[in-house]
C-alpha cells in the first residue's frame, strides 16, 4: 500500500515565496488521521502560510498537499472537506448562533431538513446546549469561540484547522478551552491541525507539535520527546525555560562546563561548538547527595525569588558562568533553599543532560 493512504495529510516539500521573502521553506509533513498536530514557532515563522497552504487559501509556489491517496494541492478551500476556527472568530454579526452554525450546512447545500438537529449536536459539543436564537452580540468571547467552533465540525469535516484559536481569550479560559480542546478531539476522531505561538498550549493539547523557524521545520515530536530531546538550541529555548550554556566535548558522553565534567545519557551531536541545554526544573538541589549517579555542579546562590507556586534560584558556578533552577513553592522545598551568599550542590541527571549544536 502507498504510504500516503494510511496518512490523514501529507505536505511534501512545500515552499511559499512572496517576492524575496521565503514564508515557507520546503516543508515536509505527514500527519496521522485522527492526529492532533500543533504549529509553533514565533511570530513570521511561517504557522499561518502552512496551516494555508493545507486549508487552499495559499498556493505553494512548489510542493504538493495530500489527503491519503488525493493530491489536493490545488483544491479551492470549499472542496476540501475542512473545519477552519480563526483567531478573531469571524462570526456573523447579523445573524443568530443557530444561523451562524448552519452557515456550514447551507454553504455545503445539505439537506435543510438536517440542519436544526445537526446545529443542535455540534452546539450541545461545544457545551452552548440551547442557544440558536441568541445574538451574537450577546456572547461572551469564549462562547463565540465556540460558536466558531461548532461552526467548523458541524458538518463533520476529517480536517479541522484552527489558526491560533485560543489567543484572543484570557488566560483561565485559554486553559479551560485547551482541556474542553482535547475533548473534543476524542469526541469526534477528526485530525486536527492547529496554529499557536504559546508553546505550553502546544504541549498541552497536541499529539506531536511542529516547530517552526524562518519557515522551516525544525523538528516535530511528541511533547514529551520535544521537552526532554531538543534537537537545536532554538527549540530548547523555545520550549520551557532553558539555560543555555557554552561546554566542551570530553569524550563521547561527557562535557565540560567550566571545570565541571557532566556526563549525558545521549550521544553527543557532531561539531565544536556545544550548548548544555537545562531546564530550570530539571536542576535538583541536593543537600543530602540523595542522587547518586547525577552529575553535580558546585554554586552559590545568588539570588531567590518567591513566585507563589514555584521559586526561582539564582546561582553561580566558580568561574562566574550564572545558572538558575525552580523550586516548588511548598514549605518543604522551600526550607532546603540556601540563603544568598551559601554555597550549594545542584544535582543533573545524565538523562536530562541535553547537549545540543550552538
Ligand atoms: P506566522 O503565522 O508564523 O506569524 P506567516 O506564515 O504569517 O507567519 O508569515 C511568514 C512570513 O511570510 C512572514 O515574514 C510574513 O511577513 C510573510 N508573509 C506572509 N503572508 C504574506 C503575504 N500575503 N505577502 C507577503 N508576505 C507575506
Ligand atoms: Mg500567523
Amino acid at each position: 500500500m502507498d504510504a500516503r493512504a494510511k496518512t490523514g495529510v501529507s505536505i511534501r516539500g512545500a515552499t511559499r515565496r512572496y517576492g524575496a521573502v521565503t514564508a515557507l521553506d520546503d516543508v515536509s509533513l505527514d500527519i496521522a488521521p485522527g492526529e492532533f498536530v500543533s504549529l509553533l514557532g514565533p511570530s513570521g515563522s511561517g504557522k499561518t502560510t502552512l496551516l494555508g497552504i493545507l486549508g487552499g487559501f495559499v498556493q505553494p509556489s512548489s510542493g504538493s498537499v495530500w489527503v491519503g491517496e488525493r493530491d489536493i494541492t490545488f483544491a479551492p478551500p470549499h472542496k476540501r472537506n475542512i473545519g477552519i476556527v480563526f483567531q478573531n472568530y469571524a462570526l456573523f454579526p447579523h445573524m443568530t448562533v443557530g444561523e451562524n452554525v448552519a452557515f456550514s450546512l447551507r454553504a455545503r447545500r445539505e439537506p435543510k431538513s438536517t440542519w436544526a438537529r445537526r446545529v443542535a449536536e455540534a452546539l450541545a459539543m461545544v457545551e452552548l446546549k440551547g442557544y440558536e436564537s441568541r445574538s451574537v452580540h450577546q456572547l461572551s468571547g469564549g462562547q463565540k469561540q465556540r460558536v466558531a467552533l461548532a461552526r467548523a465540525i458541524v458538518f463533520q469535516p476529517q480536517l479541522i484547522l484552527m489558526d491560533e484559536p485560543l489567543s484572543a481569550l484570557d488566560k483561565q479560559l485559554r486553559e479551560t478551552m485547551q482541556i474542553e480542546l482535547r475533548r473534543l478531539h476524542r469526541q469526534l476522531g477528526a485530525t486536527i491541525v492547529n496554529v499557536t505561538h504559546d508553546q505550553r498550549e502546544a504541549l498541552t493539547m497536541s499529539d506531536r507539535v511542529a516547530v517552526l523557524k524562518d519557515g522551516k521545520l525544525v523538528q516535530i515530536d511528541t511533547p514529551e520527546r520535544l521537552y526532554d530531546r531538543p534537537c537545536d538550541a532554538f527549540v530548547a529555548s523555545f520550549i520551557g525555560e532553558a539555560t543555555l550554556l557554552d561546554v566542551s566535548r570530553a569524550g563521547d558522553n561527557a562535557v565540560r562546563l567550566g571545570n565541571t565534567l557532566l556526563r549525558t545519557a545521549h550521544p553527543l551531536p557532531r561539531g565544536d561548538k556545544l550548548l548544555l541545554a537545562v531546564q530550570t526544573e530539571k536542576l535538583i538541589i541536593d543537600g543530602e547527595n540523595r542522587h547518586a549517579d547525577a552529575n553535580r555542579l558546585s554554586c552559590r546562590v545568588t539570588e531567590v525569588l518567591y513566585q507563589g507556586e514555584s521559586l526561582r534560584v539564582f546561582a553561580s558556578l566558580a568561574d562566574g558562568t550564572a545558572i538558575s533552577l525552580r523550586q516548588p513553592g511548598g514549605h518543604d522545598a522551600r526550607q532546603r533553599i540556601p540563603a544568598p551568599g551559601a554555597a550549594m550542590t545542584v544535582a543533573l541527571d545524565p538523562q536530562d543532560t541535553i547537549v545540543v549544536p550552538a
